[in-house]
């Protein structure tokens, strides 16, 4: 620490040893505090502004550094260990959510988390010190191992929290590149601190050791080159920190239920089994089960579909219309500076459009469940559903073993664990409804599996384009007498982009090319509305499952819960329905009550959905988001109340909650950090209760940061 006079080389080399351990520490404390801080935000932006706090930070302890130089050895001692110590808490503490958790019920826990972390870093505060111990030339020796052991202690944590802030922030798996980049700076820690230790070997042990580590950062290198599914892949992740992490969490998870307490594990209980992040959450019986937010409220359960009665003749004939990722912005209705979607526009004259219409469910699987089961995804159990590539096959949990050669996991869908128990074609059926389904062999797989009960007729079109769907539609259309429910999935607006010959196009941005695809599905539409026309007592229902966010290089959903993701087009024209404009909060779990009320079904208690005929009111509606990797835990949990005016965004995860200006579109939207977030929307996500995410501890190689679907 206090320079000596520089006559040797290994003195010359302790001067800039600690100057660079202090600028490396900052640099990844840096990084690893805005990263955390900085969800919403352009990642660029994101590791410019780390680069730039890093530097500054460095600056400030090489300051320090120098003026330590001036104290005595036993001061420097203590203003090291205290400075190490209070450093390590932002770091330590902000990935895990342990200043969120000391407000929470398990208090003692973070607090605990907190003292630990403290204690790591005054350890390597006192480290560093006692590397600068020994003040003749002949200790230089000595003194150059102890500067290697404490830069290894450095390196080695640094390595540690990484790996772990990467496994918890589940945010991040939007970001693919990131990920990399913070799996390849804390394997590059841990294999310099490896070899920091190095020359500690006989000389044979030391080349063998270097060459080792050259292989380990090869193959790091490997993974961030993305190489391909099989034998590589699994040969890259054996090298990589998060194998590390999970050993660690295996090792302390004392109950054995698949959590642990430590390295971001999640588990609030370490002693019993029956409480962890997979358990089911069990309302009202005074135990948090699922560690989240406390024990759950009770709520009442939709009846089962058996114990509706079946009163007079159906009313009306309906046609449900679900359009895959359209955003209600880009139609024309909605206020498209392009006249995108003229038959909607011509529908929307007819019909009521609901202006603050928004998914129950941030992406396919969640919304279209939501919709027919008539509930919020919350109230239901979900797994994990591994879709393959190229041979599009669905596979339960444990995937290892039931790969083929040649396939790989395209993406993990989170699914209904068991049928809802509630459907709302089996109740139409039940009703005396003929109930037909048409929508493309795209999402075959998981319509299948999911969404294909209680339909007379599941109809896939051959083809990609919704021209095919529709002409299937028509076709079934023209066979069907009786009083009918046809549900029609169209998917153009949804990535990949195409080309469709003979539509209107908006430029080559992305979301000009969105906008063609928006404008392709309108002709489409306008062909079904047409076909309806002069069918009796019809009522049409056009909306979407979800919307899109564009602005990010990519057609994203299914990974936050802001405005251009979750607001959706949503037009009734019914018999007896005043056409115009409705501006209350609306959802898509409101289909199932309106349906029912369409066709003189009896609505049973426990839906959460309202009849949007009598819509009224400010009511918060509520999205849900809950996405499971592969390993089978939830990484990512929000819930979002929306109103006329605001939203709140809970993160169950961070448990933290973000208030948003409803109608915002900019990306990053302006949150409003300022504003306490409107008692009325905490109400209605404290009302909205939580039921757990089924899971299994089975781990498999291959993700995907969002579903196909
Ligand atoms: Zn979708």
């Amino acid at each position: 620490m206090r320079a000596r006079k520089a006559t040797t080389p290994s003195i010359e080399q302790s001067r800039w040893v600690a100057p660079a351990t202090f600028m490396l520490a900052g640099w990844l404390g840096a990084c690893s505090l805005t990263l955390s801080l900085a969800s919403g935000v352009e990642l660029t932006a994101a590791l410019a502004l780390a680069g730039l706090l890093g530097a500054a930070l460095a600056l400030v302890l090489c300051a320090l550094h120098l003026a330590l130089g001036g104290l005595d050895r036993r001061s420097s001692f203590y203003v090291l260990v205290a400075l190490f110590a209070v450093a390590s808490l932002p770091v330590c503490a902000t990935p895990l959510g342990v200043w969120l958790k000391l407000r929470g019920p398990h208090a003692t826990l973070a607090a605990l988390a907190l003292l630990g972390s403290m204690a790591v870093g005054g350890a390597i505060g006192a480290l560093i010190h006692w590397s600068y111990q020994g003040d003749s030339a002949d200790r230089v020796e000595l003194r150059r191992w102890r500067q290697r052991l404490a830069l290894a202690a450095v390196l080695l944590v640094a390595a540690i929290g990484l790996g772990a802030y990467e496994t918890t922030q589940g945010w991040l798996r939007g970001y693919p590149v990131a990920r990399h980049a913070l799996f390849g700076i804390a394997w590059l820690c841990a294999t310099t601190a490896a070899l920091a230790l190095a020359p500690l070997l006989p000389t044979k042990a030391r080349y063998g050791a270097s060459w080792a580590a050259v292989g380990a950062v090869a193959l790091s290198a490997l993974r961030v080159a993305s190489v391909g599914p099989g034998v590589w892949t699994t040969l890259v992740r054996v090298a990589h920190v998060e194998h590390w992490v999970t050993l660690g969490r295996s090792l302390t998870d004392v109950d054995r239920d698949g959590f642990s307490s430590l390295l971001g594990g999640g588990d609030c209980a370490p002693l019993d089994a029956a409480v962890s992040p997979s358990a089911r959450e069990v309302p009202g019986n005074g135990v948090d089960d699922n560690c989240r937010f406390g024990d759950a409220p009770p709520l009442p359960e939709p009846a089962p579909t058996g114990s509706m009665g079946v009163p007079g003749p159906p009313p009306s004939n309906v046609v449900l219309v679900t359009v895959d990722a359209l955003r209600a912005d880009r139609t024309t209705p909605y206020g498209c500076e392009h006249d995108t979607t003229p038959n909607l526009a011509a529908l929307a004259a007819q019909a009521v459009r609901y202006t603050n219409a928004y998914t129950s469910g941030g992406w396919t699987c969640l919304a279209v469940t939501s919709l027919f089961s008539g509930v919020y995804p919350r109230r239901l159990r979900w797994q994990p559903v591994a879709l393959t590539a190229p041979t599009q096959r669905l596979l339960d949990l444990p995937w290892e073993g039931q790969l083929s050669r040649d396939e790989s996991i395209a993406t993990v869908l989170t699914l209904p664990a068991q049928p809802p128990s509630w459907w709302l074609p089996l109740a139409l059926q039940r009703r005396g409804y003929r109930t037909i389904a048409v929508t493309t062999d795209e999402v075959s797989p998981m319509f299948r599996r999911s969404f294909a009960r209680g339909w007379d007729r599941f109809m896939l079109s051959r083809g990609p384009d919704d021209e095919q769907t529709i002409d299937l539609a028509l076709s079934e259309l023209r066979r069907e007498k009786s009083p009918f429910f046809l549900w029609v999935h169209l998917f153009d607006p949804h990535e990949p982009q195409t080309e469709h010959p003979g539509v209107p196009t908006f430029g080559t941005s992305m979301l000009g090319r969105y906008d063609h695809e928006v404008a392709s599905t309108d002709r489409q539409l306008g062909r079904l509305i047409q076909a309806l026309e002069g069918t009796p007592s019809l009522a049409l229902i056009i909306t979407a499952d979800h919307g899109e966010s564009l602005d990010r290089g990519s057609q994203l959903h299914g990974l936050d819960l802001l405005e251009d993701s979750i607001h959706i087009p949503l037009l009734v024209r019914a018999p007896g329905w005043k056409s115009g404009v409705n501006t209350s909060p609306a959802s898509l779990v409101d289909l199932g009550p309106t349906i029912l009320a369409l066709t003189g079904t009896p609505i049973p208690v426990g839906l959460d959905g309202r009849d949007l005929k009598a819509l009224s009111g400010d009511d918060g509606v509520i999205t849900d988001l809950l996405r499971i990797d592969p390993r089978g835990q939830v990484w990512l949990d929000l819930v979002a109340a929306t109103n006329r005016s605001a939203r709140v965004v809970r993160d169950n995860l961070k448990q933290s909650d973000a208030v948003f200006r409803t109608g915002d579109l900019a990306r990053p939207p302006a949150e409003l950090s300022s504003t306490p977030a409107p008692a009325e929307l905490l109400a209605a996500l404290e009302r909205h209760a939580e039921s757990s995410v089924a899971a299994a501890s089975s781990s498999v190689a291959g993700e995907s940061p969002r579903g196909r679907p």
